[in-house]
């Protein structure tokens, strides 16, 4: 039996879509790439806001309009999180898996395949220990599970290796904590063997995620202290860390960083806004000043930091005070990286009902505007590597004139979101593989570079 898989959503969803492949394989399930050849279509959603729901649904209708025949299966946050509304609206779907219990996901399956019942009245059999039909409940210490060597769906040489799972900050806009639960870690030895495992298997670059890994803590001990355990890992590879909430912004880190260039001076830290008072309605703790004081401390004890952001526009109550606070510091901050959003109204966060809700041709206004003036900072920002030797990590060779040129990210660019290194060489690349070169110009937010 095959599945097709299509993925939506963040790293922490493709680490679990990694994990059902893994007890999928284990239930003689097969992955194939074409939709075609499948028995059975997984849609790994996401359940984050409003635009990203949507564009899951439609996976699911989509396929099965192409596919009135074959079995369809939504996991991930969305189904999660909506289980119960979805098990009556959404015929499309055979079976709703929820995303904490994933070494069910054999047990689903098979269950789904060897009936012929139709959809509702199998999701209505289906326990799996939840209350609605066809779904699984968040479940302490769940969805942390390591079923051993998975199957990576990076870019060649990196590894998304997820720490933690789910929050306790409850931001007020966020949804998080409704679809992942509150804050669960894995044990340092459990991180730092995984880590040991993926050196064997040649990968370069581990990219360590959680909703905020500024809250790790196992047995008594935090983040400062996983990374001095994986220090004494050897070996030529890179670790950079994705997201850290600014309010409790683990400055111990910086240390390790400092003697031990494997720990990349990357950080995306998501400020969401600068005001004051928005960042207290957002039950955050910080303002202007004290993020800037992070941004400068974190530049003046590491001078090649590169740091990205997200900003959270049109959230309720945003005046033309508030705005003109973010844009101030926005232009103060310099940020290399920045990724602007508009507040999504989501059920049952604690911002659903404020007032003082922003029209959204506003916010869109104001997240235009944030993008436009991020434009030439993320520019200038990255014109100071022009002329300097990077190390880079080769992604994939690129159909190129003359030379060859391949894709690859150097410490400066996490995956997927930033911009590229374009490399231009006369030699074969190994993708996957460290190289080292000179950049000689920037193109867009791509810095070229010839190894
Ligand atoms: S820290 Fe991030 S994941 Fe946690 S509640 Fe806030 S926004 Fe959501």
């Amino acid at each position: 039996m095959r599945y097709y898989i299509d993925l939506f959503g963040c790293a922490k969803n493709q680490v679990d879509a990694e994990t059902m492949m893994v007890f999928l394989g284990n239930t003689g399930w097969e992955k194939t790439e074409e939709a075609d050849d499948a028995d059975l279509i997984i849609v790994n959603s996401c359940g984050f806001i409003e635009s990203a729901k949507r564009e899951s649904i439609n996976a699911v209708l989509g396929w099965r309009r192409f596919y009135p025949q074959k079995k369809i299966l939504l996991a991930g946050c969305l189904a999660q999180r909506y289980a119960a509304e979805l098990s009556q609206s959404l015929p499309e779907a055979d079976l709703l898996f929820g995303n904490t219990d994933l070494e069910k996901i054999g047990e689903a399956v098979s269950r789904l395949m060897h009936t012929e019942e139709n959809a509702a009245s199998l999701r209505s059999g289906f326990s799996g220990g939840g209350s609605s039909p066809g779904f699984v409940p968040p479940v302490e210490g769940s969805g942390l599970c390591r079923p051993g060597k998975r199957p990576l769906l990076s870019f060649p040489g990196s590894a998304y290796v997820k720490i933690s799972e789910g929050c306790n900050n409850r931001c007020s806009f966020c949804a998080i904590p409704l679809i992942r639960g509150s804050l669960k870690c894995r044990s340092i030895p459990d991180i730092t063997g995984e880590c040991r495992e993926l050196l064997d298997r040649d990968i370069k670059e581990f990219c360590l995620i959680g909703q905020d890994l500024g809250s790790f803590t196992a047995a008594g001990a935090g983040l400062p202290a996983l990374l001095e355990k994986l220090s004494d890992l050897p070996g030529d590879f890179w670790v950079r860390l994705l997201y850290i909430h600014p309010d409790h912004f683990p400055v111990k880190i910086l240390d390790l960083m400092e003697r031990d260039p494997r720990f990349l001076p990357y950080f995306d830290i998501p400020f969401q806004h600068a005001s004051a008072g928005i960042l207290q309605s957002m039950n955050r703790r910080g303002n202007a000043d004290a993020y800037l004081e992070l941004v400068d401390s974190i530049r003046t004890r590491l001078p090649a930091a590169v740091i990205r952001s997200t900003f959270l526009l049109g959230f309720p109550g945003e005046s033309e005070k508030d705005f003109e606070t973010l844009l101030r510091f926005q232009e103060k901050a310099e940020l290399d990286w920045l990724g602007c959003f508009t507040w999504s109204r989501e059920e049952d966060t604690p911002a659903f009902s404020m007032k003082g809700r922003v029209a959204k041709k506003l916010a869109l206004e104001r997240k235009r505007i944030t993008g436009e003036r991020q434009i030439p900072i993320t520019e200038k920002r990255m014109d100071r590597f022009v002329g300097q030797e990077l190390t880079v990590l080769v992604e994939e060779a690129l159909e190129g004139g003359g030379e060859d040129l391949y894709l690859g990210r150097s410490y400066a660019q996490a995956p997927e979101v930033d911009g590229a290194m374009v490399i231009s060489t006369g030699k074969t690349l190994r993708n996957g593989s460290f190289v080292r070169g000179r950049v000689y110009s920037r193109a867009g937010f791509d810095l070229e570079i010839r190894v």
